[in-house]
């Protein structure tokens, strides 16, 4: 029989590619998805739409903080793992907006546990994000650091969601996973992640805001590898196997905290200098300080993921770039 996947947020960049993983490699997905309209829902629906062509795929629209509907899906489909994407998520906009990740990250999150609780699924997986790491200034980030000043509301909810999980994990024996995934990006990707606006920009002949005077590192992380990096793991569920040095953060509950991030941070300069190769247009750059909420680098450290599930992929940023400017020509046209 098939193995069952419920899958939060698979309308999101993320969760659409995983979801596309999975069926892949036959697994039955139940989406879940409140199409919200922080971006393009045009662009949300048309990444279901594809999915709902697959036989294995069944997608809900919906809130995660409505009152029963997490429960009662759960309870229905009685999936082996459950994986937990749907987040408000982006750094400026919490400041703007931050009753919103209140509703989808702590109450969202509460809802999800709660099912897993009634119905424990094998390997429970969620996203956190490498904004958790917050003001940490040793580099590379890795996971028995501190993780205690974040930076913007949307860090701190995400941070507030791994002690939520933790506290399940521990209290109810839940194998859990909670993933810091860092920038993540590919075809597909979320229009109001750089990528996205620079390449638009970019094509159109417009100027892009570059944060920081450019003086900014990211660990850019090619979708593709950051999906391989969640499939294996869910094979990797902890407690079940010993993980040697890293075994768990906590001395008890089946829970580990883990890095997905390409571990080689790339300067904002010469990313946008890779836009600039793949479309082949020069970029104006509006050169500004720095923006609240944000941090000047971030940087993974693998050594954790790697040694639960071997080395992972490590799609080069020139290729990475090249393939969503690829994606995104076709798909608007441009
Ligand atoms: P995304 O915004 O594309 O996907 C999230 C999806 O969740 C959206 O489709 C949205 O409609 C849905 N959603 C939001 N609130 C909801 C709610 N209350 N109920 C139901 N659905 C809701 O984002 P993504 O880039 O795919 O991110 C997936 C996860 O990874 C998020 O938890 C995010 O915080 C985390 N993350 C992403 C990155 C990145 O670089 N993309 C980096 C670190 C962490």
């Amino acid at each position: 029989m098939a193995r069952r996947a419920f899958v939060t947020g698979s309308a999101g960049f993320i969760g659409f590619h995983l979801s596309q993983r999975l069926l892949a490699a036959g697994w039955e997905v139940l989406g879940l998805d409140g199409i919200s309209d922080y971006y393009d829902v045009t662009l949300k629906r048309r990444r279901h739409e594809i999915l709902a062509a697959e036989p294995g795929f069944r997608g809900v629209e919906g809130l995660l903080e409505t009152p029963g509907l997490v429960r009662g899906l759960v309870e229905t489909f009685r999936p082996d793992a459950i994986i937990h994407l749907a987040a408000q998520a982006g750094v400026r906009h919490s400041i703007d907006a931050p009753r919103s990740y209140v509703d989808s990250n702590l109450i969202g999150t509460f809802e999800i546990l709660e099912a897993a609780r009634a119905v424990p699924p094998q390997h429970m997986l969620l996203a956190s994000t490498s904004s958790a790491y917050g003001a940490n200034e040793v580099m590379p980030y890795a996971e028995v650091h501190k993780a205690d000043h974040q930076m913007s509301f949307y860090a701190a909810t995400k941070k507030a969601t791994e002690s939520m999980a933790h506290s399940y994990a521990h209290l109810y024996g839940l194998p859990t996973t909670m993933f810091r995934f860092f920038t993540v990006y590919g075809p597909w990707g979320r229009p109001d992640m750089a990528l996205f606006k620079f390449v638009k920009a970019i094509l159109y002949g417009e100027a892009i805001d570059v944060y920081n005077q450019g003086d900014m590192r990211r660990d850019f992380t090619y979708i593709d590898d950051l999906v391989e990096g969640i499939v294996r793991l869910i094979d990797a569920a902890p407690g079940t196997a010993p993980v040697g040095e890293f075994d768990s953060l906590s001395p008890v509950a089946p829970w580990r905290v883990v890095n997905i991030g390409n571990g080689a941070p790339v300067q904002l300069l010469d990313f946008v200098a890779a836009i600039e190769a793949a479309t082949g247009q020069a970029a104006q750059k509006n050169l500004l300080p720095m923006q609240p909420g944000d941090v000047p680098a971030t940087w993974a450290d693998a050594t954790l993921i790697e040694a639960l599930i071997g080395a992972l992929p490590r799609t080069d940023i020139r290729t990475g770039v090249q393939r969503f400017v690829d994606w995104y020509r076709t798909y608007y046209r441009a």
